[in-house]
């Protein structure tokens, strides 16, 4: 397999970020700024020199010692354009190489007309200012996706069976496409630019019509053998109700919007929510005691409510873990609705940095742009 260690280090993505966000810098400065040795950024910065995506500057004189030399980016600042896809909507971002979001947009779609990916690769039209080095495009999806590089996706919510996204997309853009599962291109973003930046496992649930999974294990996401790993919604929890794959008792049709709305009609919504919370805490319990992430990230449209799921969640989460005693940080951001376009877009970031398995040939073509 070759040596993996220095593209999977997320110093090399930190170091990238960094002079991507504040620009040209020393690596002194680097080293600073990062809390991380003088010898590792040396050693980071190096091989970045060498493969062309970083540049040594011209050394300015500092007042009063050696000049420092600085190092920046190489060659126009590098963007990606991220689109997630929901079955009457897209949802469109630009975004730079630091995963700063520079636009937005949002249009109608009808997921199951024959010519939805021509409305997509439109938008991504729209997006894509001039002038700025287009590196790729990044799509996500509610459904399973068989490898991001090729970008085949089943995904019931779109009504959608074994759909070539990936190479329509291709033919009609003439530009890198990489195609995921929506909650996996979330935790890719968190990873590159998140909460998950520092650590090498940890989950993503979200939370919201459905309840979705990420796993990274080892500083990478973990896909299973068909790229369908991490379907914690169909868990099965209770006797019922009929959950929309047709089983009885799936964590998404007990905790997902539609039940909790459902409820709220004919019980008091503390109550609903706080049974949700507790249902989901316990679920959630069982995934760490079988991954042992260093973390969980809760995001997703319902977190907007989690005031009303934590009394539930605070009390069963911990109470089903195998070491109570372990205080394993259970984190829930501010949400935004443009996070799963721009996780899109950190699928294509991601790329030359090995977060993301399964990108074959995009990657190198992300890499060729990059460099
Ligand atoms: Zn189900």
């Amino acid at each position: 397999m070759g040596d993996l260690s220095g593209i999977l280090t997320p110093p090399r993505t930190m170091v990238l970020a960094a002079l991507g966000q504040v620009g040209p810098l020393s690596r002194t400065e680097l080293a600073r700024r990062l809390s991380l040795s003088p010898a590792t950024v040396t050693q980071v910065t190096r091989r970045l020199i060498d493969e062309g995506l970083v540049e040594e500057l011209e050394r300015t004189p500092s007042r009063g010692g050696r000049p420092a030399q600085l190092l920046g980016l190489t060659g126009a600042p590098a963007r990606a354009i991220g689109v997630q896809i929901a079955l009457d909507r897209a949802v469109g971002v630009e975004v730079r190489l630091d995963g700063a979001l520079l636009q937005e947009r949002e249009i109608p779609l009808d997921a199951t007309a024959p010519d939805c990916l021509d409305t997509v690769a439109a938008l991504v039209a729209a997006l894509a200012s001039r002038g700025s080095r287009l590196l790729g495009v990044g799509v996500c999806v509610p459904g399973v996706v068989d490898r991001p590089g090729s970008g085949v996706v089943d995904s019931p919510p779109l009504t959608w069976t074994s759909m070539p996204a990936g190479a329509r997309l291709r033919a009609a853009l003439d530009l890198p496409v990489l195609v995921e599962n929506d909650v996996n291109a979330l935790a890719v973003a968190e990873r590159l630019y998140g909460r998950g930046r520092g650590r090498d496992d940890f989950i993503v649930v979200t939370i919201g019509r459905g309840v979705g999974l990420a796993i990274v294990a080892g500083g990478a996401l973990l896909r299973g053998a068909t790229g369908g790993a991490g379907e914690f919604g169909h868990t099965p929890v209770a006797e019922g109700p009929r959950c929309t794959c047709g089983n009885l008792g799936c964590l998404e049709a007990v905790v997902g919007a539609a039940s909790l709305r459902a409820r709220t009609l004919r019980m008091e919504p503390a109550t609903v929510y706080a049974e949700a919370g507790a249902v989901l805490g316990r679920a959630i319990a069982g995934l760490v005691n079988i991954l042992d992430p260093a973390a969980v990230l809760v995001l997703g449209e319902a977190t907007r409510q989690w005031d009303r799921w934590r009394p539930g969640f605070d009390a069963s989460f911990p109470a089903h873990l195998t070491r109570p005693t372990r205080h394993i940080p259970v984190e829930v951001g501010a949400w935004e609705d443009s996070r799963w376009a721009q996780g899109a877009a950190a699928l294509v970031l991601g790329a030359p940095l090995g977060v993301v398995p399964g990108i074959g040939d995009q990657g190198e073509l992300v890499q060729a742009l990059l460099t």
